[in-house]
């Protein structure tokens, strides 16, 4: 359903993706690790062209956005399309802070989808049901907890139906008590086929919900493969240095 091809990306002269080729099926979990500084927000972030690619093209079912190319109407649609059908939940949630837990979840599909209110609101508590904050709804951001807000965020995510969600660290804010409640409504989803991509340092989310893990170091995928493969039997060097660090 998505893939990245030949990735590129620079900051002046610090080159943060250097060449970087991922194929993400229907439904699968893809875990991505690495150390501090390795690229890892900066390639979430160029799947959605919120950081455009030096070069590369990237694929989101049937869209295709090729990076450097000229800015016209055609593009300009093409990568809000994209942006449309994928999810993002950032480290810090970025809720709307003057809008209850609610109307952040119902926003999108109003605005930039033209869903009618009512419908939109439906949508929207069945949402909030599922990730269990079913009595949290008429809250703002500010009256709930870091990891209730995190729900949110996923809420709001899915409520425009996107193909794929991408995650970047979206419990690494959160206290560790509250770490739990945002891995469970994620794993849920993965259960469901939800197709995502999840920077994270959670070893035991990647354990029990990863398809696959992929270790990135220094702009590059150094190395991929189940998370057993990964944990247990790691072949580079960098990625048992790496685990060594944050086990
Ligand atoms: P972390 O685990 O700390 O979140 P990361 O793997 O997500 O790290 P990135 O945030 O992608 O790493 O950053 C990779 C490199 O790109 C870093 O050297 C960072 O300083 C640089 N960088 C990221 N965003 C920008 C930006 N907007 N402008 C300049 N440099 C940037
Ligand atoms: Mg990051």
């Amino acid at each position: 359903v998505i893939k990245l091809q030949n990735i590129k990306k620079s900051f002046n002269e610090n080159i943060v993706l250097k060449d970087i080729n991922l194929t993400v099926n229907k439904s699968e979990v893809v875990v991505i690790m690495g150390p501090s500084g390795s690229g890892k927000s900066t390639l979430l972030r160029c799947v959605t062209f919120l950081e455009e690619p030096d070069g590369g093209i990237i694929k989101l079912g049937e869209q295709e956005v090729t990076a450097g190319s000229q800015m016209n109407k055609q593009r300009k649609n093409d990568i809000r399309k994209l942006r449309q059908n994928t999810g993002f939940v950032f480290q810090q949630f970025n809720l709307f802070p003057h809008k209850t837990a609610l109307e952040n979840v119902m926003e999108g599909p109003m605005i930039i989808k033209k869903i009618a209110r009512e419908k939109a609101k439906q949508k929207a508590i069945t949402l909030l049901k599922k990730v269990g904050l079913a009595d949290r709804m008429d809250h703002y951001p500010a009256q709930l907890s870091g990891g209730q807000q995190q729900r949110v965020a996923i809420a709001r995510a899915l409520s425009m139906e996107p193909m794929v969600m991408l995650y970047d660290e979206p419990t690494s804010a959160l206290d560790p008590e509250l770490v739990r409640e945002v891995l469970q409504v994620m794993k849920e989803l993965a259960k469901e086929g939800m197709t995502m991509i999840v920077v994270t340092h959670e070893m035991a989310f990647a354990k029990d919900a990863a398809d696959r893990v992929i270790f990135m170091d220094d702009g590059l995928i150094i190395e991929e493969g189940s998370s057993y493969e990964i944990f247990n039997n790691p072949k580079e060097d960098r990625t048992k240095r790496f685990l060594q660090d944050v086990s």
